[in-house]
């Protein structure tokens, strides 16, 4: 522990409200004191606030000439490489060009150096809703997008008629079959969904009273025994219905971390043990008062970890 961080992978269209999400993640990093370091491959947009990185701006890099996904992708990694040994942040965006594939960008984390420090990662997929709204036919790309997300935020709620949401919803879930859909205005979304705590930890109350209009969430921890096979350990977690999991639990082949994104359960071996205090304890996120919208779904493709 402290020797990893997570990735937050942020792709989108241009204009699905990208640039704004990661804004808001950083005014929550600077509340809540986390160091954040951002690589953003888009452009046109207004770009990142500096002042909201805090004292340096070497957390921030720009990538232009390409798409982190492909043609750039070696220089992603040695970003990633430099910012890590100079920064130590403790989460990790990278926000993609409109065009890149998420899942192609993920691929990326897997290769050495940065696969040693990367504890996990995540594919959020921005949606214009009003985009939604407006599009005849969707795009190859914009398909692809949505069919590698592990969570999407149906984005800009605000500027459509309410009554079509679920249709919305519908078209998305047909592309990404179990993919979580957070519904956001203005890009908000609960940085816990993104970034889960660990157990043990205490959320600063900053984050739970947040301003926008965005989903309730809670977080909750649950104890899991020890001794149980990892199979039983994953279909337990995935049980719950949580849009995110995080924790540590000793099974019958040892000690593993628990991440979930969705119905993405995985568990990992991990070079330290946490302190035995932590063990059997999973931090859960859900919806607040609500049971999952689509709960006890397979996801169609295979994932990382
Ligand atoms: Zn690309």
């Amino acid at each position: 522990m402290g020797n990893e961080a997570p990735v937050l992978v942020v792709s989108g269209f241009l204009g699905s409200g990208k640039t704004t999400l990661v804004r808001g993640l950083l005014a929550d990093a600077q509340r809540t004191g986390s160091r954040v370091a951002v690589v953003s491959n888009e452009f046109g947009e207004l770009g990142i606030d500096r002042a909201l990185l805090g004292p340096g701006d070497q957390a921030y890099v720009e990538l232009e000439g390409g798409c982190v996904c492909c043609e750039l992708s070696s220089e992603l990694v040695e970003t990633l490489q430099m910012l890590w040994e100079k920064v130590h942040p403790d989460r990790v965006i990278i926000e993609t060009s409109g065009v890149a594939l998420p899942f192609d960008t993920q691929l990326q984390l897997w290769r050495e150096p940065v696969t040693r420090w990367v504890a996990s990662d995540t594919a959020l997929v921005v949606v214009n809703a009003l985009q939604l709204d407006e599009a005849k036919d969707l795009s190859d790309t914009f398909e692809q997008q949505v069919s590698s997300a592990d969570m999407l935020l149906l984005n800009k709620i605000d500027l459509v008629d309410a009554a079509k949401l679920a249709g919305f919803e519908g078209i998305l879930a047909e592309l990404a079959p179990g993919t979580p859909i957070i519904r956001s205005t203005q890009g908000a979304v609960d940085p816990a969904l993104l970034f889960p705590p660990n157990p043990g930890e205490r959320r600063p109350a900053a984050a739970r009273t947040h301003d926008h209009h965005h989903e309730a969430f809670e977080s909750t921890e649950i104890a899991i025994e020890r001794g149980l096979d990892p199979e039983a350990v994953c279909e337990r977690v995935r049980s719950l219905g949580a849009l995110r999991a995080k924790g540590f639990v000793e099974t019958s082949s040892g000690v593993r971390i628990v991440q979930g994104v969705g119905s993405r359960v995985e568990l990992s071996e991990i070079h330290s043990a946490p302190p035995a205090e932590l063990l059997g304890r999973v931090v859960v996120v859900r919806r607040s008062g609500g049971a999952p919208r689509d709960p006890a779904h397979a996801r169609k493709q295979s994932h990382r970890r």
